[in-house]
């Protein structure tokens, strides 16, 4: 089911374009935050099913922003999944040893995009993170 309101937070806003233009011809809302400041306040007023992080934002990092997130009772359930361009391997076990419910990587897939989300909306598992 479409319509679950995503906050993205990417400081790259091409990326930031994309990712909102994809979400929102798939039919979900979007809101969005371009610091690690900012993803926080936003994540606390709009309380989203889904929350994508870049890792890398200007004034942080969004291991720090997921700590954060985790730490607040209002959003500590929401799934948070890691939007980053690093791509070695082993990555992923890091991001998921950290915390994050999954991991998207960067250039995004345009074709695949929005149903990953959709999928890991749906996923009641990464609602729930042990
Ligand atoms: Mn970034």
């Amino acid at each position: 089911m479409a319509g679950e309101l995503i906050l993205i937070v990417e400081d790259n806003l091409r990326n930031l374009k994309l990712a909102r233009d994809l979400l929102q011809i798939h039919g979900f809302r979007t809101v969005e935050a371009t610091s690690a400041v900012d993803a926080v306040s936003a994540a606390e007023t709009h309380l989203p099913h889904l929350i994508l992080l870049d890792i890398q934002l200007p004034d942080g990092d969004g291991i720090s922003v997921l700590a954060r997130l985790r730490g607040d009772p209002m959003t500590a359930r929401i799934p948070v999944v890691a939007l980053t361009a690093f791509a070695m391997s082993g990555d992923r076990e890091r991001f998921i040893e950290a915390g994050f419910s999954s991991y998207i990587s960067k250039p995004i897939a345009v074709m695949t995009f929005a149903a990953t989300v959709q999928q890991l909306c749906d996923d009641t598992s990464v609602r729930e993170p042990a």
